[in-house]
């Protein structure tokens, strides 16, 4: 049995906003078996010092997309599903060396990957996924350029390898049952329009209530939940009456649709970075014209829609959705959220709210007898300064997931 103790540790205790000074973790396998501020005692266990460096839980990323290898999502579909797939890996094993222990992806990974890091043939962070996500025709997955009057193939071919473009109850139902079959964690939908895609206008409808209902009673009838993709009040509200428990983005809504969301414990996974880095880097990788204006109409309201979210008390989850080349700001997304919300609650985000998205509560996202053993040691306090998470993990000196040591710069 692998036993490690990290001796002398600053545990940072997300709940309570708190350092606690020389803090000592057993470790047995892949969980947490004994923490204390009191000497643990070992003869066998492999000893950290981690004197001086702050112990925390690893990050969750509940909003990410590693077959997203491109910004400019249309030219993926030049590649084949080989290059796709060792590009995804790349950026899933990035995303783990900035400290990502956990992520959802939010459409294209599926339970290949999912089981290639559960075997640790790919060195990534624990995966969520929920397949393929669904849409209607000439929704935010209907990448079919205007002149192309022929029927979509829904298989894993070209653009259209993150989604499912269904219409109707019985095709929705359908769909929703093949990803469940395939092992999806939860099911996604886009509820409203979109900024990758170029032909469906924002503010539209997607999926009728009708077709929404039926996605979420097959997601409870597994015991899943339903995610969707939705920017305004409209959308959100419809989404939320329907049963839907996170909302991914969120940018357009207005206070009484936080009110509403608070009311019916649902999440919020806002995004801001990826709006932010659209904007700076799209054009220069590709993403097309009307993307770009789309992106410009909804990235100002992100952080209101925040606002609003956070003062109303509704839960809100870390998320990033950057897509191919962008990956790289993943960890920005704390630094622009504090102009709305304190470095302890953003915090809490990352770790124990995403928790609960993914429903690993006290599994995942804390430090504590019997959780999982995902945690990093940093030099410096995330909660005087989000620098410490920034630079592609430069100043993350030790990440562990499940147990086992991905990054070592201690010694
Ligand atoms: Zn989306
Ligand atoms: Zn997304």
């Amino acid at each position: 049995m692998s036993t490690i103790l990290i001796q002398n540790s600053n545990l940072l205790d997300i709940e309570k906003a708190e350092i606690i000074e020389g803090v000592n973790v057993l470790i047995e396998e892949n969980k947490i078996s004994e923490l204390s501020d009191k000497e643990i005692k070992s003869s066998t266990a492999t000893k950290i010092d981690a004197r001086g460096k702050t112990l925390m839980p690893g990050l969750i990323d509940a909003h990410v997309h590693i077959t997203a290898t491109s910004v400019d999502l249309g030219r993926i579909s030049n590649y084949p599903h080989s290059l796709t797939a060792l590009r995804a890996g790349k950026l899933a094993e990035a995303m783990l060396m900035r400290g990502f222990t956990t992520i959802r992806d939010c459409t294209g990974a599926d339970w290949g990957f999912h089981q290639a890091i559960e075997e640790d043939i790919l060195k990534g962070p624990r995966l969520f996924f929920v397949g393929k996500a669904l849409g209607p025709t000439g929704g935010h997955g209907d990448r079919r350029p205007k002149t192309y009057e022929g029927d979509i193939c829904n298989c894993f071919q070209g653009t259209m390898h993150d989604s499912l473009t269904v219409d109707g109850v019985a095709e929705v139902q359908k769909a929703a049952r093949r990803e469940l079959r395939k092992g999806a964690h939860a099911i996604k939908i886009f509820a409203s329009g979109g900024v990758a895609s170029p032909d469906d206008p924002i503010f539209g409808l997607q999926f009728s209530e009708d077709e929404i209902k039926t996605v979420v009673n097959e997601a409870y009838s597994w015991g899943k939940y339903v995610l969707a993709h939705a920017y305004t009040t409209e959308a959100i509200t419809r989404a939320v009456n329907c049963g839907v428990r996170t909302i991914e983005h969120g940018n357009l809504m207005d206070r009484n649709t936080a009110k509403l969301m608070k009311k019916k414990n649902v999440y919020l996974v806002p995004n801001l970075v990826t709006y932010e880095a659209m904007d700076l880097e799209g054009e220069k990788y590709g993403l097309p014209k009307v993307s770009l204006e789309k992106n410009k109409f909804v990235k100002d309201e992100g952080i209101v829609a925040l606002d609003y979210a956070y003062s109303e008390g509704v839960k809100i989850g870390y998320g990033t959705d950057l897509l191919g080349e962008l990956q790289v700001y993943q960890s920005r997304e704390f630094i622009l959220r504090q102009n709305v919300m304190p470095k302890s609650e953003i915090l809490k985000s990352a770790t124990l709210i995403n928790a609960e998205i993914v429903n690993q509560k006290d599994q995942i996202g804390i430090i504590k007898e019997g959780a999982l053993a995902d945690l990093l040691l940093i030099e410096g306090n995330p909660l005087e300064d989000f620098s410490v998470f920034q630079d592609q993990g430069k100043y993350i000196s030790l990440i562990m997931k499940n147990g086992k040591i991905y990054k070592n710069s201690l010694n």
